[in-house]
């Protein structure tokens, strides 16, 4: 039989043709190529409506006419559960709280969800949870509602959780991965790669010893102080799985614009670099879970610059490219020796269940 041809069940409950479409491989959950087709060509024909097709980390939703709510979901499956600078519960909460964030909205609830593995210590259980609301008391979010599964010894990882967040929509904030324009000004809230190589470390993969933390943070906060400064903020990101480059590659395809990066102005840890050159990985398609990219107008540049700066979490931010308008829908890197190359979206996947 050809291998495009349907291929049928024979079930009168399943009368359907079911497309041979191959099987779900790692890379499926990248936030690369692979994760991107999934989800242009599965999930998004059948759900399709305006605010899941914006593709930006929330859908920005009517709520009634003068209210509108970001809502966002996000499920963790970080191995291990513990690692230096965080654990599975702290990234669980900061995840959907930037995603909400990152539109322009004020974070407040949140949701939970659990699926645990027959086995797993009640103690360690406890932990995550007392991480989790340390993490929601730190960005002024409450939990308000959860679920609790269990499955047999062998069928899940310790624990994976899922968590949804609602934010309220800052009045006549417009964010959105297809806001950036030619001109715009590309700034990171500081060093990238921290989380992966910190998460590589905890499962020994590194074969070295190392002092990086991950960089696992609620950014709400300091979104909310941007905010304050400029009304031209046009695209916010937390550059997680995929990392930068993935984060601008969507950017750059959304807006129809290109995005040009300057190598030396990309903030990154000696250390973090290091490893990256031994096990060689770039990072700028490593994971980050407590960073920001955020693209504005030049003219409110340094203002969004100084605010990131001054936050715990932004110390080290710079700016680190612009928005041109070619090449449409592509990102380029001015490498320190003054060559120009592509940056890709990720193929494949680097660095399985760093989220
Ligand atoms: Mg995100």
């Amino acid at each position: 039989m050809n291998k495009s041809e349907p291929v049928y069940i024979e079930s009168a409950m399943c009368p359907l043709p079911i497309r041979d479409r191959g099987h779900i491989i790692l890379g499926h959950g990248s936030g690369g190529k692979l994760s991107g087709d999934l989800i242009a060509n599965l999930f998004l024909p059948p759900f399709d409506n305006p605010a899941l097709r914006a593709g930006d980390d929330a859908g920005v939703v009517e709520a009634n006419y003068c209210t509108q709510l970001a809502v966002s979901t996000d499920s963790h499956v970080v191995w291990p559960l513990f690692f230096p600078g965080g654990d599975i519960g702290r990234l669980a909460v900061c995840g959907t709280v930037n995603d909400v964030a990152v539109m322009g909205a004020t974070p407040q609830f949140l949701t939970a969800g659990f699926i645990l593995e027959e086995g797993l210590e009640i103690g360690l259980l406890e932990k995550i949870v007392e991480s989790m609301q340390a993490a929601a008391a730190e960005a002024g979010v409450q939990i308000v509602a959860g679920d609790t599964k269990v499955v047999e010894r062998g069928k899940a990882d310790g624990l994976y959780i899922n968590t949804a967040g609602v934010g309220l929509m800052l009045p006549g904030t417009r964010i959105s991965g297809s806001l950036a324009q030619p001109g715009d000004v590309v700034v990171l809230s500081g060093t990238i790669g921290d989380h992966g190589i910190a998460v590589l470390g905890a499962r020994g993969e590194l074969g070295f010893e190392t002092d990086i933390q991950s960089d696992v943070a609620p950014l709400n906060h300091m979104i909310a102080a941007m905010l304050d400064v400029s009304d031209r903020i046009h695209v916010m990101r937390d550059p997680t799985r995929g990392g930068v480059a993935s984060a601008l590659n969507e950017i750059a395809r959304q807006s129809q614009v290109g995005i040009v990066l300057h190598e030396q102005k990309i903030p990154v840890k000696t250390a973090v670099r290091a490893a990256c050159e031994m096990l060689g990985f770039d990072p700028l398609y490593i994971a980050n879970e407590g960073k920001l990219l955020v693209i504005v107008h030049p003219e409110d540049a340094e203002a969004v610059l100084d605010v990131i700066r001054q936050d715990r979490y932004g110390a080290e931010a710079a700016i680190i490219g612009e928005v041109k308008a070619e090449p449409n829908g592509r990102v380029l890197m001015k490498t320190a020796i003054g060559s120009t190359r592509i940056v890709d979206l990720l193929m494949g996947e680097m660095l399985p269940r760093i989220c």
